[in-house]
């Protein structure tokens, strides 16, 4: 990834780190965590938590990847609704998924509150309708979630929306004050500090693989970058690359997002938006199936920015980054162990909430406790079609088809 999509706004305003030193190949570890990303740092800290000897490596520095640069909203569940887990599982195994998914909201408020991280916690996050059909659809979805799991919502009517959301092109939508935004680089670090308090070898700019560290067990949670480690694993994710910006302080930023709750869309290739601490909209829209960035991030991103918000047409852009999306054929986490190799990605842009969970179970998976790691692991996932050279060239096809759907 080049460093131009590394230049973001949490870069800029991110807390006090201490540069990790580089791994020499020395050491013998119980468990060695390859990745500094949320899913890397939770199971270091779990694993550390459990008495082991733990180990921590990033290839850059800690939350580099998706974990540092994402729309830090914290939207609960997983990304398909809870009927059509139980549709597909059944109540017993949809149940399991719930309490897991639903129940990572608590966990990482409880880790933010424990450890006492400084990132900007919110509450609040709305999903708005584009379409009258989506929102006739979230109604129903909302209501099944809170009759059959006991998972309160608010509908919002299109009438009310501006309680929440003064821009345009939204018919109603489901408000979930569970559910909020955070400062997601800042999240990372507060984990990669706790982790080392309770005592994680951690490295940076240590670009590793299994069998260069002394460890009994691995856990890979390198997400998008699994392919450089295991061809085989590499071809149940692809990465999308999504662009993110952040508008100068905004004066009028109570009008536009009155109840400060993140908002995102019911598209496809959806728009997704906030206010940062100092009252920027940090928003995420487009996205692109090359992995070469647009020349001009901040232009890719305000065509989007004023279909909503047309009177921020000329507010200045201070930030504009990307990143890889790691997305599986299903949307669903793949999660799973070969041996001593332990693995968790492709949380599909899904996975501010639900990779602090993934790194639980891993941590409790390495220690022999298998079943609420298995509710996931059990999960099932196909290849990409296409094997290695073109898987992507046709998941990009069906992308396009989806992305083309939400014009119409
Ligand atoms: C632009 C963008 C916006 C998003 N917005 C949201 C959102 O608003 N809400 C939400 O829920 N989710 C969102 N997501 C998804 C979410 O950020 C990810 O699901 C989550 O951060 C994945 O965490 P991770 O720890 O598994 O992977 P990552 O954070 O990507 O961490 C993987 C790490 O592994 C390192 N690595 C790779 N290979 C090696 C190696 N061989 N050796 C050592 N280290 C290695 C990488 O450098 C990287 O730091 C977004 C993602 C992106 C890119």
């Amino acid at each position: 990834m080049t460093d131009a999509l590394n230049n973001s706004y949490y870069r800029a305003t991110a807390n006090a780190w201490e540069a990790q030193p580089a791994f020499i190949g020395e050491g013998d570890y119980d468990v060695a965590v390859i990745g500094g990303g949320y899913t890397g740092l939770s199971a270091a800290l779990a694993c550390a938590e459990k008495g082991l000897k733990v180990t921590l490596l990033e290839a850059k520095t800690i939350g580099y990847g998706a974990s540092g640069r994402n729309g830090g909203q914290l939207i609960p569940g997983l990304r398909w609704s809870m009927r059509e887990l139980d549709e597909e599982f059944g109540r017993e195994r949809a149940q399991a998924i719930f309490d897991l998914a639903y129940g990572a909201v608590d966990l990482v408020k409880s880790r933010i509150a424990r450890h006492d991280i400084q990132c900007d916690l919110k509450s609040g996050h709305l999903e708005a309708a584009y379409k009258p059909a989506h929102f006739d659809a979230m109604q129903r979805d909302a209501e099944y979630l809170e009759k059959q799991f006991g998972w309160e919502s608010e509908i919002v009517q299109p009438k009310d929306m501006g309680q929440h959301i003064n821009g345009d092109g939204y018919h109603g939508g489901i408000y979930d004050s569970r559910g909020g935004h955070f400062h997601p680089l800042n999240y990372a670090l507060g984990l990669a500090t706790a982790a080392r308090t309770a005592g994680v070898t951690l490295f940076e700019n240590s670009f590793v693989r299994p069998e260069d560290v002394n460890a009994r067990n691995v856990i890979l949670a390198t997400d998008s970058w699994i392919h450089d480690l295991d061809d085989r694993l590499g071809r149940y994710t692809i990465p999308i690359m999504n662009y993110n910006i952040a508008t100068a302080p905004l004066p009028d930023a109570a009008e536009l997002l009155p109840s400060d709750a993140a908002v995102a869309d019911s598209r496809f290739v959806l728009n997704y938006f906030r206010l940062s601490a100092d009252k920027r909209l940090i928003f995420g829209g487009g996205e692109k199936y090359v992995q070469t960035p647009p020349s001009d991030i901040a232009g890719f991103v305000r065509k989007h920015i004023v279909e909503v918000f047309p009177s921020l047409a000329n507010t200045p852009i201070d930030y504009a980054w990307g990143g890889a999306v790691g997305v599986t054929m299903n949307r669903l986490p793949h999660m799973g162990r070969e041996g001593n190799v332990f693995f968790a990605h492709g949380f599909s842009g899904h996975g501010a909430l639900v990779t602090t969970l993934a790194g639980e179970l891993l941590a409790e998976a390495v220690t022999g406790t298998m079943e609420r790691f298995d509710v996931f692991a059990n999960l099932p996932h196909r290849p990409f079609p296409g094997g290695k050279w073109l898987a992507r060239p046709i998941a990009t096809l069906g992308l396009l088809y989806y992305a083309l759907r939400d014009r119409l």
